[in-house]
């Protein structure tokens, strides 16, 4: 097993500053995902450290030795892409034996690598099977079956999910993991789809315009997004700009929400100690913290009397956008909370903790 070591990378394409001075350490049999949205330099990064891509500057490593300057098959590494690229014309033994037959292994040992691969993704049965008679997901075991038998020390995939249908890349996420767990092998995957990076990681970097903006558990990622990108881009978010209160610790005005006419949506922060530097905080507020209520709710601060806008039902859960006297909140509550589902229109009465806002940075 090795660990995966980005020192102070760069990447510029022409003027186009692909990578940015990233640094980042990939522990041994980590899972480690790369998200972010499309362009903002997932492939190029997993590109240098496969090889394919020479940075404009910095240093990689692979097990501690400098791999720099080496060239992509010197540095042992099994990749999948999304397109598969499987060979149509051989059998899925053949192309799970592949790369071993251009090391010149024995006959005999092939024959055990590829068995023990194929078993690994559970198709032994689809050996003699062309790509064409498989579907988008067998064919993608057969790619992962193929980057392993080489016994690489570390495993590269580049939004290997990506083609399949959502039920299917379900699956396919929890039997990656599955595989990567048994195997025991240093992993990264590039993806753009938060949920899957979530599901599927030890520990996940958010990538944005070429900055490496946060990286952390899904958990940290998730309750404690490092700034406003992070937050915005995993999940759901609402964001108040606030200012505190002149004669009231741990109370803020929210500037562009109004509860009534006159009133301005007061925050509690509770215990949390916000830095001083600026003027304003930016708080975000989860919409599964936020908590309804059909009756006034007792508490002043962190509540407001609202109307339903939309609403959508996603099966175990309802996404409700609601409006107060100025500005708007997304919701996602249990279904349970209606026995039928509300109307556009409904008013009710929306509170939530003080523990639940939590400040972030603007970010660049
Ligand atoms: P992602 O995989 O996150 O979608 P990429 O790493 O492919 O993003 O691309 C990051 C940025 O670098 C994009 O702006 C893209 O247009 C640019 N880029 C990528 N590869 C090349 C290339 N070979 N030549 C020029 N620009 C490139
Ligand atoms: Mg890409």
């Amino acid at each position: 097993m090795k660990g995966i070591k980005i020192d102070h990378v760069s990447r510029i394409f022409n003027d186009n500053v692909a990578l940015a001075d990233v640094s980042l350490d990939v522990k041994e049999g980590e899972f480690f995902s790369l998200l972010g949205p499309s362009g903002c330099g997932k492939s190029t990064l997993l590109n240098i450290i496969a090889g394919f891509l020479e940075p404009t500057d910095g240093l990689v490593y692979i097990g501690g030795n400098n791999v720099t300057d080496l060239l992509p098959y010197r540095r042992n590494i099994g990749m999948v892409f999304q397109n598969y690229a499987l060979f149509p014309h051989l059998t899925v033994f053949e192309n799970v034996a592949y790369g071993l037959k251009i090391k010149k292994l024995p006959r005999k040992e092939i024959e055990e690598r590829v068995t023990e691969a194929l078993s690994l993704v559970q198709l032994s049965s689809f050996a003699k099977r062309r790509p064409h008679q498989l579907s988008g997901g067998q064919q993608q075991r057969v790619a992962i079956a193929r980057a392993l038998a080489i016994q690489p020390s570390i495993l590269l995939l580049d939004e290997p999910l990506s083609n399949l249908d959502a039920k299917l890349r379900k699956e396919m996420q929890f039997e990656l993991r599955n595989i990567q767990q048994r195997v025991g092998i240093t992993t990264v995957l590039v993806t753009h789809d938060q949920e899957e990076a979530l599901s599927i990681s030890d520990r996940i970097g958010i990538l944005g315009k070429g900055h490496l903006q946060q990286v952390g558990s899904p958990l940290e990622v998730y309750r404690r997004p490092a700034n406003r990108f992070v937050a915005e881009f995993i999940g759901q978010v609402n964001l108040f700009e606030a200012v505190a209160k002149k004669d009231e610790t741990g109370i803020y005005e929210a500037l562009d929400y109004q509860t009534d006419e006159n009133t301005t949506l007061n925050l509690d922060v509770g215990n949390l100690v916000i830095e001083q530097k600026q003027e304003k905080v930016l708080l975000m507020l989860r919409p599964e913290r936020i908590h309804i209520s059909k009756t006034l709710v007792e508490q002043r601060l962190n509540s407001a009397k609202v109307k339903l806008q939309e609403a959508s039902y996603i099966g175990n859960a309802l996404r409700l956008k609601v409006v107060m006297n100025k500005g708007e909140l997304s919701i996602n509550t249990p279904d349970l909370m209606f026995e039928t589902l509300p109307n556009i229109g409904d008013e009710f009465y929306v509170y939530w903790d003080a523990k639940d806002l939590i400040p972030l940075e603007e970010g660049e």
